[in-house]
């Protein structure tokens, strides 16, 4: 395998992970099995001991997603990596990896909506309980800390409000008290923030977003520090089942080899959308972690190399403003999900969480207007254009 040590973040993109093949070929084949030949007996075994390098059974190991895993391991600046399913079987690989009953999790309350819920609904009945706390005021970390935490929790930037959490702060504070600090970094990508040069002990992503970039492929990752977590963190995947497939990881692969240049051009995209917005007669508020009007701006320029691709805002005209907007963009695509190269736009109230009703959603903070832009790779001024067009129609 090349040695990459020396190379350059977008450089590592195109050649991390790629080992040599048979006949040769530039990028991973693609290794369609469910399982791997012996070639006798004492072979078997052998691959069984683990005294042999080998293949067996592609839940637990196979060379496409090896190879996936390699590059991400790389990119995050971390031991070895574990590709999931989709990001829920990485979260919930993590949960169930590192806590057992009694234990506790102090987690940010602007987390991953069905993170919150594994927590509360699921994790409850193990007997592990969690608190939820906003992050982005690392004090209230310290003061939700009790002697049976193991895991804090945090994402940064977060929904819905694109928050900021301080994750070096978050970091000593869990390790002085014997914690983890987990980061779902699937916001900001390696290619933007690297978690473990902040102190983080896991990190993990929904590869469906920017990852793999294309909108193609649900899957996660779970990136460890060491080899003994990695290996704990290995046999509770392999016995919870919740693996990518061999096609997947070559589609998330192929992506991986653009992430440095789509980020760069989400997080200028973004930024002149945002200035664009904030100067809009019809919009109340915006939050991206760029603007110098984002409450966690300074730390965001301590711990990420660039801004990313979320921005979220206010119209003033509330829930029918944004149900015109929504009905009115040709452009932005109205979908749910972030991170691919299309911009895609949502209206939390209208869409996702119309069914809570107005006073749940007053109370869980998402807003009538709120709007939130995943911004893709296009032109900024077709995007503009068609947001301009869309805005012209509220009232
Ligand atoms: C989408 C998302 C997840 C869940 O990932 P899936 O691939 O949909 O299971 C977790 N965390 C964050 C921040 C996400 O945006």
């Amino acid at each position: 395998m090349l040695q990459n040590k020396n190379l350059h973040f977008d450089s590592k993109c195109v050649h991390s992970g790629i080992s040599e093949y048979e006949f040769g070929p530039v990028v991973p084949p693609i290794y369609q099995t469910s399982t791997f030949k012996f070639e006798s007996a004492e072979h078997g075994a052998s691959l069984f001991k683990g005294e042999a390098e080998g293949y067996i059974y592609t839940r637990m190991k196979n060379p496409t997603i090896e190879a996936m895993e390699n590059s991400i391991a790389e990119l995050e600046g971390g031991h070895k990596a574990l590709g999931c399913a989709s990001g829920m079987a990485a979260i919930s690989t993590v949960f169930t990896a590192l806590l057992k009953a009694g234990d506790h999790v102090v987690c940010s309350k602007s987390v991953y909506g069905p993170t919150l819920t594994l927590l509360q609904s699921v994790l409850s009945k193990f007997n592990i309980e969690s608190t939820f706390v906003d992050t982005e005021a690392t004090e209230q970390i310290k003061q939700a800390i009790k002697p049976n935490t193991r895991i804090v929790y945090v994402e940064s930037p977060a929904n819905p409000m694109i928050s900021i959490t301080d994750i070096d702060a978050a970091a000593k504070l869990a390790h002085n008290n014997k914690a983890l600090l987990v980061v779902d970094n699937t916001f900001m990508s390696p290619a933007l923030q690297q978690p473990f040069k902040l102190g983080a002990d896991v990190v993990l992503h929904s590869m469906t977003k920017f990852l793999n970039g294309h909108a193609d492929v649900v899957a996660g990752i779970i990136i460890t520090k060491d080899e003994e977590m990695y290996l704990n963190m290995r046999k509770t995947l392999n016995q919870l089942g919740g693996v990518i497939d061999p096609f997947n990881s070559f589609l998330v692969h192929r992506g991986l080899k653009t992430l440095s240049i789509r980020m760069q051009r989400h997080c200028e995209n973004a930024m002149l959308i945002a200035e664009y917005l904030e100067k809009h007669p019809k919009i109340k508020w915006v939050r991206y972690p760029g603007l110098k009007s984002h409450p966690g701006y300074n730390v965001g320029l301590k711990q990420h190399a660039g801004h990313g691709g979320m921005i979220s805002f206010e119209l003033n005209g509330g829930f029918k403003a944004g149900e015109t907007v929504m009905n009115n963009v040709k452009l932005c695509q109205l979908a749910v999900s972030l991170g691919g190269v299309e911009t895609l736009i949502q209206h939390p109230a209208s869409m996702t969480h119309l069914s809570m009703g107005a006073e749940a959603r007053k109370s869980a903070g998402i807003t009538e207007g709120l709007v939130r832009l995943s911004v893709g790779i296009e032109n900024a001024n077709d995007i503009i254009s068609d947001l301009e067009q869309a805005l012209s129609k509220t009232s």
